[in-house]
Order: C-alpha cells, then structure tokens, then sequence
C-alpha cells in the first residue's frame, strides 16, 4: 500500500522518466522551440503533442506547481532576451520596470479551480529571472467573467466578442516599462491580444507570450 501510494507521488520526467523534474533540464530544450503562431504570438511547446497536452493538462487542473517550476525558464530566457533587445532604447527606464501579468482565469468558484495557474507561472518565472538578477514584479490585474463552455457555442465572431467583454482591469496595470502577459495555451490569440490593448500605455512596451499553442 505505501508503495503505491509513494510511487503516485514520485516526480518523474514526462519524457525520460528521470525522477524529480517533471520536465528534467535535460529535455526542455529537446521538446521546447520558441515560435510565432498565426497570430504573431511567440511560443514553445506544441500543443498537438499529447505529452505536452497531458503535462498543460495537469499543470492547469492538478495543482501540480513542480511543472510551473520547470517550464518556468522557458518565459524567463525569453524575457531576458527581450530586456537585452531594448537595452539600447531606454535601459535604466526598462531595467527597473519590468512586470509579469499572467492572464486570468474565470471568476466562478462553483464551476472552476479557484487558483490562477499562470499567477503560480508567474511566480516561478520571477524567481527563475532573480537568479538571472533581474527583478520582475507580478501584477495580477486582470479578471475573467464568464465560462469557457459559453464561448464554445458562439461562432467565431461571436466568441471573439465574447472573450472582449469577459475581460476586464480588477487593479490598476502598470504605467510604464517592460510588461509581459503569460498565458498557457494560445489558440486565437482573441484573449491575449484584448489583455494587450486594457494594459498597453503610451510609457509600457507590452510583450505577449504563451507556453503553448
Ligand atoms: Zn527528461
């Protein structure tokens, strides 16, 4: 009985089976590529793989963080990047105002998981750029109404509509610098694309990116 109850909790790698990752440092940039989907959202998992689906799968439903921690330098690498990239621009400026919004989960406790696993992302992916000595502040701002399953039965339109209106501000963005909005998975890019517009000021430079599409 111990056995089997130890063995379900025994951290191995979705793709080799090494134990303690979920996914070990050794597979991540075998399986990890960064692209751009139609929509010019840049990306790095494939999400018609059915290992990568199951691992977003049990990221997003089973709480599993060690996933999130595991992942997270793939957000963290790019965002590096992205910091050396505008360096030139503004660099003290962009240096000290660099934010992290994960995208939001709906609002309805009866029907959904109550904890956001991109504010759980984004949390790793600061501490992962901490150890890079960048400080990155997570800015939960956002807030979902609304279900998935409405936005099923609409036609394309409709439901591009739809994501509009269920998204909403529940604090203050930040005014100015280097934002980036981290979703999980990208189909449309309807949703990241209206989280960019509610964030994006004159003084920010707002980044979209996803883990998967
Ligand atoms: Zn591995």
């Amino acid at each position: 009985m111990r056995g089997i109850i130890s063995s379900l909790f025994v951290k191995k790698c979705e793709f080799c089976k090494r134990l303690n990752f979920r996914v070990c440092p050794n597979c991540l940039p075998k399986i990890a590529n960064l692209k751009h989907s139609q929509d010019a959202i840049p990306y790095f998992l494939n999400y018609h793989d059915e290992k990568i689906r199951k691992l977003i799968w049990k990221f997003k439903y089973k709480n599993e963080v060690s996933i999130a921690t595991d992942l997270a330098p793939l957000i963290g690498d790019f965002i590096y990047e992205q910091i050396e990239n505008n360096l030139d621009l503004q660099s003290e400026h962009i240096y000290q105002n660099i934010y992290i919004i994960p995208a939001p989960i709906t609002n309805d406790p009866t029907r959904y998981r109550m904890r956001n696993h991109m504010l759980v992302m984004a949390n790793e992916v600061q501490k992962y750029l901490k150890k890079l000595e960048i400080n990155a502040t997570v800015c939960d701002c956002l807030a979902k109404s609304g279900t998935k399953r409405m936005a099923m039965i609409l036609g394309k339109k409709k439901r591009t509509a739809h994501i509009e209106k269920s998204i909403s501000l529940k604090s203050p963005p930040p005014k100015e610098g280097l934002i980036f909005i981290i979703d999980d998975v990208t189909t449309t890019g309807a949703t990241l694309k209206k989280i960019k517009k509610l964030v994006t000021t004159k003084q920010a430079f707002v980044q979209i990116v996803a883990l998967a599409h």
